[in-house]
């Protein structure tokens, strides 16, 4: 069978869908259910009511992260819908779950105005210890995430911007340190100027990289100063226009240090990867297809490439489930008020540390038996790594700490064991 009727069936065996809700006290008694509901719930309530930080001690409330879209930009499938970007939000809370123990409920909004999307998502703060806003397309996903990140105290957290942006942050630091390059000395050219690369940008210069030497093409060529006062391009990729000659990606590309692919599929060629300065970095992450192939990118020179796609195939797989089970996991740990820049720093940071270490034999085999040791081809460590829960989560958890936002302080140490029991 192939995957699309394995996926079907897969989905459809009873119960239909991937998640169901389950109880965490006794329900055995007729005492149980008096505390469970009225009249003894009415206990917490008032503590609640005194002390709204109660919610934590006496609610699901810490654990339970919303994952919310509007359907608008699902996967490569473009604007669906609320209702049949359903199976994606369950999926993304089976990954929550499975990676992080966190519990989701997924919430599907009809709206088609940001303002409606704004104000809904703004209303669900007492049910959630934190939101993750997904597959929302841009540029209202830019202002729905930082109105709600300033006007509530839960971690809000737009996870196809920063996921990708911390991840790729990650593989950036090891592909600079293995090709000796500094990070504030590259040339980076990104071809796509959506969420995700909007968001990647910002955080490459968080990072070390200069953002004067960041280049910026959409679909129409390189956002330009020129381009940006004839009032072409939205306030997001402006902030990228470059005082250059207009040109396409072709132009863009050469000398470059970094190629950043957050566009389609299929747009990059051989010429245009040898046009590249020494030893250069390709990152290239559209799904399902990059914009160049890892075995076309390799082959097209002779010096080293480090190359990235989004592809489990190949090496080096940008894949999100390396960051937002475990950045969440830090912050709900935390009783974080947000996931700010230090907090993602630190997660890119951890994951680009632990890709130095000796893997464990089970990951080994978990992957088929390839060699997987720091270098080229190993830069981010892979999704199956059960390490990844215990180094990012305590790192996140202590950079909100160290940043002020947390509501607990958490021993790094004590953490770690907690996380590993
Ligand atoms: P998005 O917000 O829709 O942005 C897409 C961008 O690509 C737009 O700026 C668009 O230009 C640009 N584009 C389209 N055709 C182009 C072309 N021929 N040349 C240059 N730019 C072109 O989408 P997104 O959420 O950022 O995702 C973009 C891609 O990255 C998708 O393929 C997605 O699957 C992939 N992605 C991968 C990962 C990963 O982890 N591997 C994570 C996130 C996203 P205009 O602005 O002119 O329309
Ligand atoms: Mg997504």
């Amino acid at each position: 069978m192939g995957l699309d009727e394995d996926a079907l069936d897969y989905h459809s065996s009873e119960p239909p869908g991937k998640l169901e809700i389950s109880t965490t006290k006794p329900t055995n008694t007729q005492r149980d259910l008096s505390l469970a509901y009225s009249p003894g719930v009415a206990a917490p309530c008032r503590a609640i009511d005194d002390n709204p930080e109660d919610a934590y001690n006496y609610t699901a409330k810490g654990n339970l992260v919303g994952v919310v879209s509007d359907g608008s930009a699902t996967l490569g499938l473009g604007d669906i819908g609320p209702q049949a970007c359903k199976p994606v939000m369950e999926g993304k809370g089976v990954l929550f779950k499975r990676f992080a123990d966190i519990d989701v409920f997924d919430i599907e909004l009809d709206h088609d105005s940001t303002e409606a999307m704004i104000q809904s998502i703004r209303a669900m703060e007492p049910t959630f210890g934190g939101i993750n806003l997904e597959d929302i397309a841009a540029p209202a996903c830019f202002e729905i995430e930082e109105t709600l990140r300033e006007e509530t105290d839960i971690p809000v957290f737009h996870d196809d911007q920063h996921g990708t942006a911390i991840i790729s942050g990650a593989a950036l630091l090891n592909a600079a340190d293995i090709t000796d390059k500094d990070l504030d000395d590259l040339d980076i050219v990104f071809s796509g100027a959506g969420a995700s690369a909007i968001a990647s940008a910002r955080f490459y210069a968080s990072l070390g990289a200069d953002k004067d030497r960041i280049t910026m093409c959409d679909s129409t060529g390189i956002i330009t100063e020129q381009r940006a006062n004839a009032g072409e391009v939205n306030q997001y990729k402006e902030e990228f226009a470059r005082d250059a000659p207009e040109g396409d990606l072709a132009d863009a590309m050469e000398d470059a240090d970094v190629f950043v692919g957050l566009s389609i599929g299929g747009i990059v060629d051989q010429e245009m990867i040898q046009s590249m300065a020494d030893n250069p970095i390709i990152f290239a992450m559209a799904n399902p297809d990059p914009e160049i192939g890892y075995q076309e990118a390799k082959e097209a020179r002779k010096d080293t490439v480090i190359v990235a796609t989004g592809r489990s195939d190949y090496p080096n797989q940008v894949n999100n489930v390396l960051g937002f089970p475990f950045i969440f996991r830090g912050a709900l740990d935390a009783g974080a008020t947000e996931i700010n820049e230090e907090m993602k720093v630190a997660a890119a940071r951890a994951l680009a540390d632990l890709s130095r270490e000796d893997v464990p034999d089970a990951v080994v085999k978990a992957y088929g038996d390839e060699p997987l040791q720091f270098g080229p081809d190993y830069i981010i460590p892979k999704p199956l790594d059960p390490r990844v829960l215990f180094e990012v989560a305590p790192a996140v958890a202590q950079a909100a700490i160290e940043s002020g936002c947390a509501r607990r302080e958490l021993d790094p140490a004590d953490h770690r064991e907690q996380l590993e029991a």
